[in-house]
């Protein structure tokens, strides 16, 4: 059986046992506790598994996507694609989750009581990730980008730190004679293949750690809180769709020139990974693969888009803080004006950048935006307790995203690139860029 069928059956069974358990024995103490001693410990430690690799992996297919990519100047171009494709779909995604809160309303139907009894029930929770949410946006987080010690960056997990490091160990590298560059070269390559080794192994395992993930989710979920929540839940999975099935066709037909029924079919394995494990990081690997095996988009290209745009391209992300600002604001009864709606637009982009690729990774950063726009940062407690189903969709945008960028670049420089894995001086990236084979139907290596 293929591997995404039997992440979909891992999936299903979860799913499926987790809400029957839970409608019948919800309260229960034996559940309780085989969930926080069992499925989700085990879950969890499936999660570090693909976790713990995607440094060791950033660094090599970043560093030698810069190299494989070759001239720098093709590098500035695809750069500027990049980041203009991120950016715009970014801010299209954010415009949209506000649009339809503030045309829906959810939030101004919802039970007072309700949203008295999810306050104190979650405000725990919401007062940690307040401890969390930092000192906003100051110069020094820019500042902060270049890291002084990258080893110390990569040890706190500050992965744009990370990742201009090892844009500059790229550009540096290609700049080298190549006899000089060729041994380090070596090594990074060699880096990039063992970790995609740990990693196919780790995916082998997919369907046992997204049974534990899901039955997790669904058995402690509060359903009847997702009735009363019910509004704001659809509304947000309705942005999601909209994106997904409007928004990313239209840019696959404009401007990658591409079928997006066949994209879809190629990017089905990553979106079930990302839904399963709400971790744009963990689900790198499996960009990469799919990028290179499924979608046929050169390996030093995917090697620079698809790290970088775990990090900073959060399409879904936006969505869901746009909404939520709004939502927040709908349940205290505050108007939000244009301009501070413009702001919370504008605000939702720049956070989604900030925002790490873990689950709930976006939730402090949301906090930050709720502040800056004056609704009431303890109002998130209103949506904790359904923010891990909407944290599994909105995942699955933000890696769509990604993979919807690299085909557009890899169409903006086509004429330079003659071929899948062929572009100038790419040997060395070609197969570190190239994934896992985290599809048991590709081995690891395995060109288009
Ligand atoms: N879980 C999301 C991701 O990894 C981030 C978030 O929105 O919380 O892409």
């Amino acid at each position: 059986m293929q591997l995404h069928n039997r992440i979909l059956l891992g999936l299903a069974a979860g799913a499926t046992t987790g809400v029957v358990a839970n409608l019948l024995a919800g309260e229960s103490h034996v559940l309780a506790e085989t969930v926080r001693l069992g499925t989700e410990p085990l879950g969890k430690m499936w999660l570090s598994l693909l976790i713990m690799m995607v440094i060791p992996l950033i660094l090599s297919t970043l560093a030698l996507g810069v190299v494989g990519l070759g001239d720098v100047r093709r590098l500035g171009k695809i750069g500027l694609v990049t980041l203009g494709c991120f950016l715009g779909l970014t801010a299209i995604s954010a415009a949209i989750g506000l649009a339809l809160v503030g045309a829906i309303e959810p939030g101004r139907g919802l039970d007072p009581a309700i949203k008295t009894s999810l306050l104190a029930l979650y405000k725990g929770q919401a007062q940690e990730a307040m401890g969390l949410s930092g000192g906003g946006f100051g110069i020094d987080l820019l500042v902060k980008i270049i890291p002084r010690n990258p080893v110390a960056a990569a040890a706190s997990s500050d992965m744009l730190a990370v990742i201009v490091f090892a844009l500059v160990l790229g550009g540096a590298l290609s700049a080298l004679p190549k006899e000089k560059a060729e041994p380090l070269l070596r090594v990074l390559d060699s880096l990039g293949e063992v970790t995609l080794k740990v990693i196919e192994f780790a995916m082998k395992l997919a369907p046992a750690g997204v049974f534990c993930l899901i039955f997790s989710v669904t058995a402690r979920f509060g359903f009847t809180l997702l009735l009363s929540l019910l509004w704001y839940v659809l509304t947000v999975l309705a942005g999601l769709a909209l994106v997904l099935v409007v928004v990313y066709p239209i840019v696959l037909r404009l401007l990658a020139r591409r079928s997006p029924l066949e994209f879809f079919r190629g990017a089905r394995l990553v979106m079930l990974t990302a839904f399963s494990t709400s971790s744009s990081n963990a689900t790198l690997p499996t960009t990469l693969a799919a990028s290179r095996d499924r979608l046929g988009i050169p390996a030093p290209i995917g090697g620079f888009v698809l790290p970088l745009g775990a990090t900073i391209n959060m399409n879904g992300t936006a969505l869901f803080e746009g909404g939520t600002v709004l939502f927040i604001a709908q349940v205290f009864g505050l108007e939000l004006s244009l301009s501070a709606q413009a702001i919370v637009v504008a605000m939702s982009v720049v956070t989604a950048i900030g925002t790490a690729g873990i689950p709930g990774g976006s939730i402090p950063l949301l906090m930050m935006v709720l502040k800056m726009v004056g609704v009431p940062m303890e109002g998130i407690a209103i949506v904790l307790g359904v923010d891990r189903i909407l944290d599994m969709c909105r995942t699955v945008l933000n890696v769509t995203g990604d993979l919807v960028t690299s085909t557009v670049v890899a169409r903006a420089v086509r004429p330079a690139s003659p071929g899948p894995g062929a572009g100038p001086g790419a040997d060395p990236a070609a197969s570190p860029g190239a994934g896992p084979g985290a599809d048991s139907a590709s081995p690891p290596g395995a060109g288009p």
